[in-house]
């Protein structure tokens, strides 16, 4: 679709549960190479670390072009939910954007899509891009189910609220996250293509503006080819993440 082949790709790191405020040095080297006229500066990069660390980080990347985000949050703005955390004070410890339905959350604390699409919506109310996670189950894509499974997630995930500026979908095959295996760019290029067209079918040209990100044991060794396959609008990476040389070298995949 010719529209998608205009967005600017984003590259988010997704640190999960993995980070003491030693681990800000590789955070803060992603931020001082970004500040060069190199090839990071053909795509957005971003750094989701656990909430401990939003605060400092966002502090530190003031004024540069790291963005921050988090990694999960509350669909209510406020109240009695012990140990959870609002959109809203995502957005105020500096924050601009927040995963949400990451199939560990999915799978870990039974986040099923009506929960996602709430939460996807706090984000919106808060002024956070949402960057909603779907992808088929490896039982699920031995049925030959990846599409029906992708489509349903993507239907009841994202919210009527959902547009370009406020919204990324990553496709990550649950099977692909932390396993080291990925699915074939043309696989990639199937999921990625199916999900425009729903996209533009629901919103139309605002449908057209949202990011497709692609999300499963992305390294710099695949990147190329994972990347800059049709409809993937940038990656969503775990693993690889947690070493700034490793998550430059997947954003240098846009420099040419
Ligand atoms: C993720 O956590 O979203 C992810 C894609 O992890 P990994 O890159 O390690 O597979």
């Amino acid at each position: 679709m010719e529209a998608t082949r205009i967005l600017r790709p984003l590259v988010a790191g997704n640190w999960k549960m993995n980070g003491l405020r030693s681990q800000l040095a590789e955070a803060l080297r992603v931020r001082d190479a970004l500040s060069g006229p190199g090839p990071e500066a053909a795509a957005d990069v971003m750094i989701c670390p656990p909430a401990t660390l939003i605060p400092a980080l966002a502090e530190a990347a003031r004024g540069s072009k790291l963005l921050v985000g988090a990694q999960d949050c509350h669909p209510a703005a406020a109240g009695a939910h012990t140990g959870d955390i609002a959109a809203e004070m995502v957005a105020d410890a500096g924050a601009v954007a927040v995963i949400v339905g990451h199939s560990e959350r999915r799978v870990a604390h039974g986040e099923l899509d009506r929960l996602v699409r709430l939460k996807a919506e706090a984000a919106h109310r808060a002024g956070l891009t949402a960057i909603v996670c779907i992808g088929e189950t490896a039982g699920e894509r031995a049925a030959d189910l990846t599409l029906e499974a992708v489509g349903r997630q993507l239907h009841g995930s994202l919210p009527d609220s959902a547009r370009g500026a406020n919204t990324a979908v990553a496709y990550e095959p649950v099977w692909a996250i932390g396993t080291g295996r990925t699915p074939s760019a043309a696989d990639v290029v199937q999921a990625h293509g199916a999900i425009r067209e729903a996209l533009v079918t629901r919103y139309g040209v605002e449908g057209g503006a949202i990011r497709i990100l692609y999300g499963g044991s992305v390294n710099p060794g695949n990147a190329r080819e994972l990347l800059r396959a049709d409809n993937v609008n940038g990656a969503l990476v775990g693993g690889a993440s947690l070493r700034a040389s490793d998550l430059l070298a997947i954003v240098a995949t846009y420099a040419h």
